[in-house]
């Protein structure tokens, strides 16, 4: 998106596992709803911010502020 190619080698099975995150309240890991930009964490409750580097690549931005 930020037109930077990506020069690894794309693997199988790293689509796979795609669009990860780890929580940063207790660490578990989930996978958000694809393209959400935000999403809670399924272990402790907690709203993440998120951010799309690609379909199958997602980091979490900081904390999502309930309305
Ligand atoms: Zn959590």
């Amino acid at each position: 998106m930020l037109g930077e190619e990506d020069t690894q080698p794309k693997e199988r099975s790293r689509e796979e596992r795609d669009a990860e995150v780890r929580c940063l309240g207790c660490l578990g890991h989930f996978r958000p709803p694809s393209g959400a930009d935000h999403a809670d964490c399924p272990h402790c409750g907690a709203s993440w911010r998120l951010t799309w580097l690609d379909a199958h690549s997602v980091k979490i931005r900081g904390p999502w502020k309930k309305s």
